[in-house]
């Protein structure tokens, strides 16, 4: 435990990111009331043990010198000096905004008010205060829920005819003051008058919020760990609600949603810090502050100069002005969207503040699809309904829905939902992370709703003030319309703008700042970034986001057009070599157009075309459906039923398909390849530069790569080579890979199959209980998403090196969807030649590509 000019130097592990940048701020002589910090480490001992030696003795000495630093003693008014109040406040290693719990006047008893009242001789100040503190700390200490507190307020303003808080009286507030008193005092939870036992009892509800289940969803989001325990700051209050030369607000040093450069930042007078965060009231503009209190201005704008020249880094600032003086409360790296870490990464390189380098470090790699999110198409655009303001950028469309229950409902059926809110609270998480997009009618640029909408990617317009939400009744009402749960909304995240109905949208437009910075990233990145793709389309747009061609286009998917299917079927069903053919013959024509399209948009560049991987029966109709078809009557429906019942297998995902199937049904093997050698052959004829490459999925062992190797060569034989390869996806594959190598070209590791086969477990069913088991600590993260290095990661380094040394010219890359996630970019960066991404996360693989040679 430490007072602030104690810890200089020490980590944020230790002292919490708050903690930590109260002592940062302090040490640069920024005006930041005295406290102290108990660790982290108590916090672990504490949940850990339940008890931490020493703890109150240490507490009392820190307070000791609090009083000291103050000159007030704690609780207590002495002649006309006000008591020393304090802050109880979390502060986790890793930002993680609501979720944990803040207790603010601490110290007070009635006591404490008369002294209070009797100090600055504003008894409505006291009573305001000691009002807040019980309504805190009966939710946060005592349990009780904030409705109760905020219903009894309600209440007592409808009977004294109040519009707002500030309408109420000193004996309005006295009078709810003691009325919260008795409520908790009846619940059987009385209300500590003694400050030490307030102190002890915000201290230990301070570390248990760490287990808050709020806090552990936040934490399974974000993959933050769950052992890091939360420190605690205790700072001495100072006071926003004196008067209108008081109050509070919090500042960014560059725009949080687009960048830009500029104090930006929201500030509400005669108020305390909660009505801020937690977007209670709609508070204003920081720039107002220029016309009324033009010297306050200047002086945030060089306290904002001066955080930025000290954390290097854009910051989120909160302070409080008491009685005109400025006091910074808390500073940490400000939250930003993926287009403003772009911008504020490329322009503090540029004014010098940052090296490129780390400029190029500084943007996490795996938020960048959220740049290419799309916005309205203002050109085929209604008038929108609504309009509130900005707060996370991209449009999206979906179904309105008016708590976490009503999002989770449309979700399970696979339909968008857009969450509709009053405001929104750290309760709302689910639904949050669930939801489409987001719409609040209360509350500003930096309310909850906004900062954990940028945070997740979710586009949301917040402070719509026109809306009226009443989320009991499932309904919400703007402008004399009525919206009920289930009809559609647009939202445009960029302009605030708000649309009944889903409004066509456009893809975004390419970012400046985003190629600038790639520029210069691209000089450190060794590694190929190719895209998966199987449609022209698709490989046009990768090929525009940098991808150096296609890594794996999946033919199955070519299977599956309407007109198409029948052919696939009567595949299926052929009784004679001559039926097989006509089916194979039609097939062909069509993979062959395929194969030129996408060519064509990767010309010059090399496309890996991977052979049929799925079980034949997933092209058939479910079971179900042919059964009803064919008791109807249906002759076809009979047949495939018959073939589908042979065909069916317990686990199709270790059956009959991959090489398996191709090495069986050998027709279709040379369908494909033919296609693909044939397309080659007329682009090259039309004076195109053609590169295809074919692999074949799912093998075990070595004959197989012989067996489909000879396959290929017969028409090599016609056609000229190209690469030959296999994926590496089974691990058997991988351990043999020493004998398998030489019999190939290149090997594309299908990380998502080796995953799923190296742990045992379905890839398409573990989203069922991965998450829990993340959750509950068992895995670091879901190994879907991200590349397990210790076990896949040994697999996939052990057939590299076996299968170079087997074969020095051998290919190597990754097509599994780890190819775009950042983590798993870095750790293969030095081991293969190139990753494949989808299309929009080609930006990630370049980016993250760029940082692991750095
Ligand atoms: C893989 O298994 O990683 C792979 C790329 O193939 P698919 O996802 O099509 O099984
Ligand atoms: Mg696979």
């Amino acid at each position: 435990m430490y007072l602030l000019e104690e810890a200089e130097g020490f980590s944020k592990d230790l002292l919490g990111g708050k903690g930590f940048g109260l002592v940062a701020m302090r040490k640069a002589g920024l005006p930041v009331p005295p406290a102290f910090v108990i660790t982290t480490e108590a916090c672990r001992r504490y949940l850990r043990t339940g008890e931490v030696p020493g703890l109150w003795e240490e507490v009392r000495a820190k307070m000791a010198a609090l009083e000291g630093l103050t000159g007030k003693r704690f609780g207590l008014g002495e002649g006309n000096n006000p008591p020393l109040l304090v802050s109880v406040r979390s502060g986790a290693p890793v930002s993680m905004p609501g979720m944990m719990d803040t207790i603010l006047n601490l110290g007070l008893s009635l006591q404490g008010v008369a002294a209070l009242s009797r100090a600055t001789g504003n008894p409505r100040f006291a009573w305001d205060s000691f009002r807040r503190l019980l309504a805190m700390y009966g939710e946060v200490v005592l349990g009780e829920r904030a409705e109760v507190f905020e219903g009894m307020l309600s209440a007592l303003k409808e009977r004294k005819g109040a519009r707002s808080d500030a309408d109420l009286t000193a004996e309005d507030l006295e009078e709810l003051a003691h009325a919260y008193l008795a409520h908790l005092e009846a619940r059987g939870t009385p209300f500590p008058m003694d400050p030490w036992a307030q102190l002890e009892g915000a201290v230990l509800a301070v570390f248990r919020s760490w287990n808050n289940p709020r806090a552990r969803v936040y934490r399974r989001i974000y993959g933050i760990p769950e052992d890091l325990g939360t420190a605690v700051v205790v700072q001495a209050m100072v006071f926003g609600n004196l008067g209108e030369d008081s109050g509070t607000g919090v500042g960014f040093t560059r725009n949080p949603a687009t960048g830009e450069k500029g104090l930006y930042g929201e500030y509400l007078r005669n108020a305390q810090g909660e009505d801020v965060v937690a977007g209670i009231r709609t508070p204003e503009p920081l720039d107002r502050l220029k016309d009324y209190a033009p010297e306050l201005y200047g002086e945030l704008l060089r306290v904002a100069e001066r955080l930025e020249g000290h954390f290097r880094d854009m910051q989120d600032f909160e302070f409080t002005v008491e009685k005109g003086r400025l006091f910074l409360l808390q500073t940490r790296s400000g939250k930003r969207t993926a287009q403003a870490a772009v911008r504020i990464a490329v322009e503090m390189a540029e004014e010098g503040l940052i090296t490129r380098e780390e400029a190029i470090l500084r943007v996490e790699a795996n938020a960048l699809p959220g740049l290419l999110r799309p916005a309205v198409d203002r050109e085929r655009a209604p008038r929108p309904l609504l309009k509130g303001l900005p707060a996370s950028p991209g449009a999206a469309f979906g179904h309105a829905a008016f708590s976490n229950e009503g999002v989770e409902r449309l979700s399970a059926q696979g339909l968008p939902a857009i969450l509709v809110r009053p405001e929104t609270t750290p309760e709302d998480i689910t639904g949050m992370y669930l939801a489409k997009g987001i719409l609040t009618a209360r509350g500003g640029l930096t309310s909850h709703a906004a900062v954990v909408a940028r945070g997740l990617g979710v586009p949301a317009v917040v402070g719509a003030e026109a809306l009226r939400v009443f989320p009991e009744e499932g309904r919400a009402v703007a402008e004399g319309v009525e919206v009920r749960e289930g009809d559609l909304l647009t939202l445009d995240g960029s302009t605030g703008e708000v649309y009944l109905g889903a409004v066509p949208l456009v893809e975004a437009a390419g970012e400046a700042y985003l190629h600038k910075l790639l520029a210069w990233a691209e000089p450190y990145r060794r590694l190929g970034v190719r895209a998966n793709a199987d449609t022209p389309e698709d490989a046009r747009r990768a090929r525009e986001l940098g991808a150096e061609g296609i890594g794996l286009c999946r033919t199955e998917h070519m299977f599956f057009h309407e007109e198409r299917l029948p052919w696939v079927r009567r595949l299926i069903l052929a009784a004679t070599p001559e039926e097989e053919d006509e089916a194979l013959q039609a097939l062909f024509r069509f993979q062959k157009e395929d194969f030129k399209g996408i060519l064509k948009a990767m010309d010059g560049l090399p496309v890996t075309v991977r052979l049929l991987d799925p079980p034949l029966h997933e092209f058939l109709p479910p079971l179900e459906e042919l059964r009803q078809k064919a008791e109807a009557g249906d002759e076809e429906a009979r047949r495939l039923l018959e073939r589908a019942e042979a065909l069916r297998e317990v686990n199709p995902m270790l059956g009959f398909r991959g090489v398996r199937l191709l090495l069986l049904r050998p027709g279709i093997f040379r369908m494909q390849l033919k296609a693909l050698l044939e397309a080659a052959k007329e682009l090259k004829e039309e004076g195109l530069n053609p590169r295809p490459e074919v692999m074949v999925p799912l093998v075990a062992d070595p004959k197989e790569v012989e067996r489909a190797k000879a396959l290929a060569e017969e028409l090599f034989r016609e056609y000229g080579p190209i690469p030959f390869g296999t994926m590496v996806e089974t691990p058997r594959a991988a351990l043999l890979a020493a004998e398998i190598a030489p019999l190939v070209d290149f090997f594309s590791f299908g990380t998502n199959d080796l995953t799923q086969m190296a742990f045992g477990l379905s890839r398409d069913d573990a989203g069922k209980f991965l998450p829990r088991y993340v959750e509950e600590g068992l895995l670091p993260f879901d190994p879907t998403e991200r590349l397990d290095e210790k076990g896949v990661g040994r697999l996939l380094r052990l057939a590299v090196e076996e299968g170079r040394r087997a074969n020095p010219a051998l290919k190597l890359g990754l097509c599994g969807e780890h190819g775009g996630e950042a983590g798993s970019v870095r750790f293969v960066a030095d081991l293969l030649d190139y990753t494949s991404a989808s299309p929009f996360r080609v930006l990630t693989a370049r980016l993250a590509a760029a940082q692991a040679g750095l």
